[in-house]
């Protein structure tokens, strides 16, 4: 039986004059909007669509403008619910046309007969909550008002489009038109003076096919743009082997991917590939004319790291000048004011070499803004231009708009929605917002919406959605909203994720920057399709967290509070350790927990480049040790930071802490000596504190032959290393030197008592477990040694020490301990500075290039560093390495 035959009730529909009553009424016949439908069919939902457009379509309907696209690969970009669609249904090309999404579009709507519950040519003109009926009550543009139990806008992202802000459109004499609102009718171009305003993607598909038909074509940009060739054609072999290869395996990593496309994670790193490789593996990715791919499978730092961006960003750069003649024009279409990928990227056909036919002009806006639009054409400050005909692709108030400005939605106590979005939207997940009963959102801000492939979210979405709307029915709920504290919660993951990418640090309307006056901040998830869709299922698997549901059939329920307390990235990585089904370190005994902890760390990206590396020996407390010394490429001499890796006294070398010591040689700009100490079984307490003291003893005295700079020196360690770092400044003090001017104490131990909360409250789960400390504490010290301020500082004597920074993590068993070190240090003088990094696990400031949301702890604990050492705190000139990663959100 065709899924379009299940019956739902129908709504009552009643004349024009009275109000239709629906379970469900959603706002959109686009690709969000006709699945809903579809599937609130199937669930027995009365069901209304309302439909500004003349038919199915969104925004396949109104941008019609020549050229236009989908830029996602269509085998990707096609509903996935049901197999039957799939085979029914084949694209004739890699990058559908508009005209065939359209067809397609109107093939799913007569598939599942779903034109019968649509009302065309109809806009929402207001939306109400009503609290005594429980419901929604809408009023139209076009016949009977609606009154709905649920309210679901399917309004699509980009579907309102902005005014053009230039004076004098009014004026102009020629023909005017708007991509996002292209007529029906053909638009004839030959023979005619044409402006395009404006470089996105729509000005970008339509501008090479006007050149071929306009007398002449002038192209108005004010910001240029990053583009790829589509390569159009034929779908892919490639790809369409592999979806037929095993079509639910295909689907189902897209819907777990990043970007809802299925490709695997990139793991090398940019600094791990020669200049030569980087350029084989761009040629390689530019000629599959796919942007998902150049986005995703170049380097894993080319969408979160500057210096990795960078690489991309000067390949894309050569192509453009490749391509246009003329170097003026090529440097004007050259984008240098933000990194590629953080405003949407465009896939072009002929795009760059439309600028060497002669009937083309470019203006550079920046070199000479419009001043108006007069009855002929269009004055910049410098000239006038005549033309026949504008087309405005000047982009949409995205993601808000449409929600937003179309009509006043009024919540629970008459609050509007344009009020309470007023600073930005705020929503629980992208699909509710708090006050706003009943409501949801299909792709909406704080969703991965518009940063995916949108037919794999609008699908997720809408099951979520659906899904819900059954499970309150059959537990006799009517109502739902999120609670407060779930919406804050959200804002701050929202935050958190998108300091893990580049999107924050351009001017688009990914932030609202598009629109005057609009409120500005990273608007769609950036924290990936498949971590979302995790953290959808965890909201419903923990008792519907963050909503509260009432219903004359059930008791109320509330189950307040936040759905993610990590950093996205900790998050991931932990899920990747868990699927990992490690074994317990602390069953595998030293030497093999040594050997599974070398392997372990063979897997991650190796630490970036810096000056020079080199290992040697130096006096320990009872023989030679190895060190390893990182020095800056900068001309020394350096202050020297003497570092001690983690392990907890019994694992780790200098090879185990790599990364994070070439990480803070680069951000301090000094020489790291990471020390290789003796290690318990082998040598118990208190060898490695005694190594400590003598190795900074040591380093001390041979600072000059180590290149470093004479006097005082730093200390630095993680975890144990941290302990000893904390011991090795008492005894400094208590033994006539060496002098030292500052410790940095990351994640450290400090005191041999497990009673404090965050050892019971992050006992297992962050990696770092309860048993794993007492089995390291076993190992190394006997319990009567164990009150030793050798190993147990914070029983030490705290007055006379060097300036600290401690950094501590909030899930960390030893997260405690840290703060009351910081504490006791600041009660007996001693200048400290704390970080307490939130939503950080024990080994989150070590993952360096892993935990990118590590980075700015990373930069505050290299500042305090150089501060201790009397440099000042930035890095200055004398750096030879650009930016590295860029800062994130630790504290
Ligand atoms: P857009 O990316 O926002 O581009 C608008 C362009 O107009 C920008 O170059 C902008 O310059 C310029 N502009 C805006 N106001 C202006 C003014 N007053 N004076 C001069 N220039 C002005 O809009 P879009 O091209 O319509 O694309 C929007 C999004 O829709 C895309 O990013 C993409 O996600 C989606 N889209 C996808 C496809 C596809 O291939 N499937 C096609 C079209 C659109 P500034 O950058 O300086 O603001």
């Amino acid at each position: 039986m065709p899924d379009a035959a299940v019956a739902a009730r129908s709504s009552e529909t009643t004349n024009s004059g009275a109000t239709q009553q629906v379970d469900v009424a959603v706002v959109g016949a686009g690709f969000a909007g006709l699945y809903l439908l579809h599937r609130l069919r199937k669930a027995g939902f009365s069901t209304v669509v309302i439909e500004e457009a003349g038919d199915v379509g969104g925004t396949w309907y109104w941008n019609r403008y020549p050229g236009a696209r989908c830029d996602i690969q269509t085998i990707d970009y096609s509903y996935t619910f049901d197999p039957e669609l799939e085979k029914a249904w084949q694209w004739s090309e890699k990058y559908a046309t508009q005209p065939e999404i359209l067809r397609y579009l109107g093939f799913v709507a007569d598939r599942y007969d779903l034109r019968r519950d649509i009302r065309f040519n109809t806009k929402v003109t207001s939306a109400t909550w009503d609290e005594s009926a429980q419901r929604w009550q809408l009023t139209t543009s076009n016949g009977a008002g609606v009154s709905c139990r649920h309210y679901i806008m399917a309004t699509g992202c980009l579907s309102t489009p902005k005014p053009p802000e230039i004076d004098g459109v009014e004026d102009f004499k020629g023909e005017v038109y708007f991509t996002g609102r292209w007529p029906h009718d053909e638009v004839k171009f030959a023979g005619k003076r044409v402006a395009v305003i404006g470089t996105g993607s729509s000005g970008i598909q339509s501008i090479p096919i006007i050149a071929e038909q306009a007398a002449h074509l002038t192209v108005f940009q004010r910001t240029p743009n990053f583009a790829l060739p589509a390569h159009n054609g034929p779908q892919p072999a490639d790809r369409l082997a592999m979806l037929e290869g095993d079509r639910a395996a295909y689907r189902e990593q897209a819907r777990w991917s990043l970007a809802g496309v299925p490709y695997p994670q990139q793991m090398a790193v940019s600094w791990q590939l020669s200049d030569a490789e980087r350029r084989e593996r761009f040629e390689q990715a530019w000629a599959t004319g796919d942007l998902v791919y150049v986005l995703t499978q170049l380097w894993a730092d080319q969408g979160v790291d500057i210096d990795g961006n960078a690489h991309v960003a000067n390949l894309i750069r050569e192509k453009i000048r490749e391509i246009v003649k003329d170097p003026a024009t090529a440097e004007a279409l050259t984008p240098h004011d933000h990194p590629f990928g953080a405003k949407r990227p465009c896939l072009d056909t002929n795009y760059y070499a439309t600028y060497n036919r002669p009937n083309v002009t470019l203006v550079n806006l920046r070199q000479e803004p419009i001043t108006a639009i007069t009855a002929s054409g269009i004055t910049t400050d410098k000239r006038s231009f005549d033309v026949d005909m504008i087309v405005f692709a000047t982009g949409f108030d995205a993601m808000t708009g449409a929600i937003r400005a179309v009509h006043p939605i009024t919540g629970r106590g008459g609050k509007s929605l344009t009020d309470v979005w007023a600073n930005g939207p705020q929503t629980y997940l992208g699909l509710t917002v708090a006050g706003f009963p009943n409501l949801f959102l299909i792709t909406g801000p704080g969703s991965p919406s518009v940063l995916s492939n949108m037919a794999v979210s609008i699908e997720q979405h809408v099951d979520w959605v659906v899904d819900r709307l059954v499970a309150m029915r059959d537990a006799g709920f009517t109502t739902i909203d999120a609670t407060e504290t779930a919406q804050a919660g959200w804002a701050q993951h929202m935050g958190d994720c998108s300091m893990m990418t580049l999107h924050r640090l351009a001017n688009t309307w990914y932030t609202g920057a598009n629109v005057p006056g609009k409120a500005q901040g990273v608007m769609p998830y950036c924290g990936g399709v498949g971590p979302y869709r995790s953290i959808c299922n965890e909201v419903v698997a923990r008792g519907m967290l963050g909503f509260r549901m009432t219903g004359p059939g059930a008791a109320e329920q509330c189950n307040d509070g936040k759905v993610v307390h990590l950093q996205p990235d900790v998050r991931l990585v932990l899920g990747m350790l868990a699927e990992m089904n490690l074994p317990q370190i602390e069953q595998l005994g030293a030497e093999g927990a040594r050997g599974f902890l070398t392997e372990f760390n063979k897997a991650r990206p190796a630490g970036r480049p810096v000056g020079e590396v080199g290992d040697g020996v130096l006096h320990g407390a009872e023989g030679l040790l190895p060190y390893r010394l990182y020095r800056p490429a900068t001309p020394g001499p350096h202050p020297i930071v003497v570092y001690f890796h983690g392990g907890g006294w019994v694992l780790g070398d200098e090879q185990s802490d790599d990364p994070f010591c070439r990480d803070l040689c680069r951000r301090s700009g000094m020489i790291v000596v990471s020390v290789g100490y003796r290690h318990a079984p082998e040598h118990r307490f208190p060898a490695a504190a005694e190594d400590g003291y003598a190795a900074t003893r040591w380093i001390a005295e041979h600072a000059t032959e180590l290149g470093g700079r004479p006097g005082p020196v730093l200390v630095a360690g993680w975890s144990a290393g941290g302990n000893i770092a904390a011991v090795t400044c008492q005894l400094a003090r208590d033994r006539g030197g060496p002098e030292i001017a500052g410790q940095l104490l990351i994640c450290p131990v400090t005191d041999s008592r497990y009673d404090r909360p965050s050892y019971t409250e992050n006992a297992v789960g962050y990696f770092l477990t309860r048993s794993m400390m007492f089995w390291f504490w076993d190992i190394y010290s006997s319990p009567a040694d164990r009150t030793d301020p050798r190993v147990a500082p914070l029983r030490g004597d705290l007055k006379g020490l060097p300036p600290a920074f401690i950094a501590t993590c909030e899930f960390d068993p030893l997260r405690d301990e840290g703060i009351e070190y910081a504490e006791a240090l600041a009660a007996a003088g001693s200048q400290v500075e704390q970080l307490q990094a939130r939503g950080h696990i024990h080994t989150s400031l070590m993952m360096v290039d892993v935990v990118v949301t590590g980075a700015s702890a990373r930069v505050k604990m290299a500042e305090a560093l150089r501060g201790f050492a009397g440099l000042p705190k930035q890095l200055g000139s004398e750096q030879d390495v650009a930016p590295i990663t860029v800062n994130a959100a630790a504290g």
